[in-house]
C-alpha cells in the first residue's frame, strides 16, 4: 500500500505539472561565457552487481569491464564507488586503480537501500544499526585489501536520508554522489562535513511515456543518455546544465554516472537494457571528445570536488 502511495505521490507525475512548468522553459547558456573555461569533469561508476538492484546479484559482466576499462580510464581519472562485498574479489584491479590516480569510493556493501522504501524497488528498509554493521565491514574489506580508507559514497538507487548522512560523517566519509536528481537537478550543498556532489541532470525536463502515462522527466547525465543522445541534443543539454550553474554561482562542472554492467550485451531480459553493449566505449569516447573541441576539460576525482 506505501508503494502505491509512493507512487502516486511521486513529484514526476503528470498532475504536479504546475511545479515543473517554469522549467520547461529553461535556457541554454549563451556560448561566449563557456568559450575559454575550464571545465571539471567528474567520470564515476558504480561497480557493481550487473544491472545493480533490478539483477540477481551476479557480477558476471566486471571481468570484461575491467579488461576494456583502459579504453576510458587509461588517461581520464575516475571515481569507482565499489560494493564492499566486492572489494576482496577484485582488489588487485582496485589497488591497481588507485595507483594510478583514481579513486575507490563506497557504493554499500551488498546493494542495499540507505534510506526510505521506494516505489521502484523491492530493497527492505534498513535500521541505523543494520547499517551502521554494514560500513564496519566495507571499511574493513577496505582496509584488509591496503586499499585507503574511502572518502567518497555513492548510494545504491540515489537514496539517502539523514540518518546515512550522519553515519557516514562519523565514520569519516567526506563526500557524497547520492543526491537524487530524478525529479530536476539539486545544488551542490553539505551535511555536517560533507560535502554533497549531485550527479549533473538537465533542467528542462521532458514529457516521456511509460506504461501509457504521462511522467515529467529530467535527463540526468548517466551513460543511457550519453550514449543515445544525438549531439546537438547533448550540447544543449549541456549548456542549460551551464546556465543552471551560473545563474547559481556554481563553478562549472559534470559530473557523469555509469555502471560497469553499462559495457556489455546485457544478460537478462529487459527492455531498458537494450543500450548496455561494448560499443558505449566509442559512443563515450566520441562525447568526450567532442566536449573537448568546445572547452578544456579537466577530469577529476570526486574527492577533488568543489563547486
Ligand atoms: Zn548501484
Amino acid at each position: 500500500m506505501n508503494k502505491i502511495f509512493q507512487f502516486l505521490l511521486d513529484k514526476r507525475q503528470i498532475y504536479f505539472f504546475f511545479k515543473h512548468r517554469k522549467n520547461f522553459l529553461f535556457e541554454s547558456i549563451d556560448e561566449k561565457n563557456i568559450k575559454d573555461e575550464e571545465i571539471s569533469i567528474y567520470l564515476t561508476v558504480d561497480f557493481e552487481y550487473d544491472y545493480g538492484s533490478a539483477g540477481e546479484k551476479k557480477d558476471l559482466q566486471i571481468e570484461n569491464f575491467i579488461k576494456n576499462s583502459d579504453k576510458i580510464f587509461g588517461n581520464k581519472k575516475a571515481t569507482f564507488f565499489v560494493q564492499g562485498c566486492l572489494v576482496d574479489k577484485y582488489k588487485d584491479q582496485l589497488k591497481k586503480w588507485q595507483n594510478s590516480g583514481h579513486e575507490i569510493g563506497l557504493h554499500g556493501f551488498d546493494h542495499e537501500l540507505w534510506g526510505n522504501t521506494q516505489w521502484f524497488i523491492n530493497d527492505a528498509y534498513k535500521s541505523e544499526f543494520e547499517r551502521k554493521i554494514l560500513l564496519e565491514k566495507s571499511l574493513t574489506e577496505f582496509k584488509k585489501a591496503g586499499l585507503n580508507h574511502p572518502v567518497s559514497f555513492r548510494a545504491p538507487n540515489l537514496v539517502m536520508d539523514d540518518i546515512s548522512y550522519d553515519l557516514l560523517n562519523k565514520f569519516k566519509f567526506k563526500f557524497d554522489s547520492s543526491a537524487s536528481v530524478f525529479s530536476g537537478p539539486v545544488l551542490p550543498y553539505s551535511f555536517a562535513d560533507i560535502k554533497i556532489a549531485p550527479v549533473s541532470s538537465d533542467p528542462k525536463p521532458k514529457i516521456k511515456w511509460k506504461s501509457f502515462l504521462p511522467f515529467i522527466s529530467y535527463d540526468m547525465f548517466h551513460l543511457k543518455f550519453i550514449c543515445e543522445s544525438s549531439k546537438e541534443d547533448f550540447w544543449q543539454s549541456i549548456k542549460r546544465v551551464f546556465n543552471y550553474q551560473k545563474e547559481n554561482g556554481i563553478k562549472y562542472h559534470l559530473i557523469i554516472f555509469m555502471h560497469s554492467w553499462e559495457f556489455g550485451d546485457p544478460s537478462i531480459n529487459n527492455a531498458s537494457l537494450k543500450y548496455c553493449s561494448s560499443k558505449n566505449w566509442e559512443l563515450l569516447n566520441e562525447k568526450l571528445d567532442f566536449l573537448n573541441s568546445k572547452f578544456k576539460l579537466n577530469y577529476k576525482t570526486i574527492n577533488e570536488f568543489s563547486a
